[in-house]
């Protein structure tokens, strides 16, 4: 907005302003309400001001907000011992966004092949279309130039290989590979699933070249998709579990919070002093974390998330059967959901916006979806026939 002066022009922001929100909806400085299917980029998972969220969040700011990771943290050890009960690990780093989460798993990759005398190893190998965030080492891991242009020597170390060419990367690894570092669903990149055998296959090649398999969950992860993470999908019994996980995103329900998750031989290598943050983990982000789980882990929310996840699908589809002209198919799992795009995504995104629904681009030319995990069917109906009313102004209009 041209009221902003004083930040940086990194961004370039439509023309409404939200000021306070109440589970799926939004509200802006005219007190205007907006259908949020963006969920802050697959972060709100719970929706805005969720009750349980805010007081966990309101009782922790009374008690103790800060000591650094000098002194034990105590949600910390709750929240990590939860995600690993409920996941393939079994340590945990807690950081404060993504990137950071990422920066963890890289690190911890190298350092578990350094600490057991294999020191060529410090290749990630990685896929094009990928997004792993913004520091120098996540915009050398993404390969993509447009994040890289300008900033000077790329981090090295990173080698990008073609989106699903299984030839490309078994030729790829030697004796210099650290890792295969993959989203097991594109967010950024434009919704695009690895299927459940290449992930599977993927665990079996690094196997069999004492490689390690780090997973970017930080969309789709926490319950997006279904599962508490989303290569749960390719295998119940670890079939596809990678070495080391990166989570952000919907772990905090909207308070910054991440987390690098690791088996127990790849944490072991991170000794103390070999890595550390001042804020990752504090108290107030473990509180929001530990209380978003609470619901995420209770009896049958991932079995609702599915059951909303085929409603929003069938909505999807048969937007695509009502305006071939505008879209051409459905992507994604569980409530990371995408409309591929005939004409500019962003005309879509800008159609449902007027009609007061909220949708994100992603690449490829894809609208994306991340609505709040609790999202009710009728909410969901709402958001589908204003979808509709937009589109139908978008073809009166052409
Ligand atoms: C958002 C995202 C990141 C970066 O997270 P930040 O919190 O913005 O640093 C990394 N990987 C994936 C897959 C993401 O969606």
């Amino acid at each position: 907005m041209n009221s902003e002066k004083h930040t940086f022009p990194t961004y370039a922001h439509p023309e409404v302003e939200f000021v306070r929100g109440q589970g799926v909806r939004l509200f802006d400085s005219n007190d205007q309400e907006y259908l949020d299917l963006t969920g802050g980029i697959a972060v709100n998972s719970l929706g805005h001001a969720h009750p349980h969220l805010v007081a966990a969040l309101k009782d922790q700011a009374d008690k103790l907000w800060h000591t650094a990771n000098i002194f034990s943290i105590k949600g910390q050890e709750k929240l990590a011992s939860r995600l690993c009960d409920n996941s393939f690990a079994s340590k945990v780093f807690f950081t404060n966004s993504g990137a950071e989460a990422l920066e963890c798993s890289i690190k911890t990759a190298r350092r578990y092949h350094y600490s057991r005398g294999d020191t060529k190893r410090v290749n990630i190998l990685t896929f094009e279309g990928a997004f792993h965030g913004r520091t120098l080492a996540t915009i050398a891991a993404g390969g993509q130039a447009k994040y890289l242009e300008g900033f000077g020597p790329k981090t090295q170390g990173f080698i990008s290989l073609p989106f699903g060419d299984h030839d490309a990367l078994k030729a790829a690894i030697d004796d210099e590979t650290a890792a295969i570092l993959i989203e097991p669903i594109q967010g950024e990149g434009g919704i695009r699933s690895v299927p459940y055998q290449c992930l599977r296959g993927l665990r079996e090649l690094c196997d069999a070249n004492g490689i390690l398999l780090i997973y970017d969950e930080v969309q789709t992860g926490i319950g997006r998709t279904g599962k508490l993470f989303a290569h749960e999908w390719a295998g119940a019994n670890g079939e596809a579990a990678p070495d080391i996980l990166a989570s952000a995103k919907g772990l905090g329900g909207g308070f910054p919070v991440g987390a690098c998750l690791g088996t127990e031989a790849v944490a072991e290598a991170m000794i103390v002093g070999t890595h550390g943050t001042t804020f990752g983990g504090n108290p107030l982000a473990m509180a929001v974390a530990n209380a978003v789980l609470d619901i995420v882990l209770e009896e049958g929310f991932l079995e609702s998330v599915c059951q909303k996840s085929i409603i929003m699908r069938q909505h999807l589809a048969e937007i695509v059967d009502r305006f071939p002209d505008l879209v051409e198919g459905v992507r994604g799992n569980g409530l990371l959901l995408g409309l591929k795009a005939r004409v500019p995504n962003t005309d879509i995104i800008g159609a449902f916006r007027n009609h007061r629904v909220l949708a994100v681009s992603a690449g490829d030319n894809v609208v994306r979806f991340a609505p709040p995990l609790n999202i009710t069917d009728d909410e969901l109906r709402l958001a589908h026939e204003k979808m509709i009313a937009a589109l139908e102004d978008m073809n009166q209009k052409a």
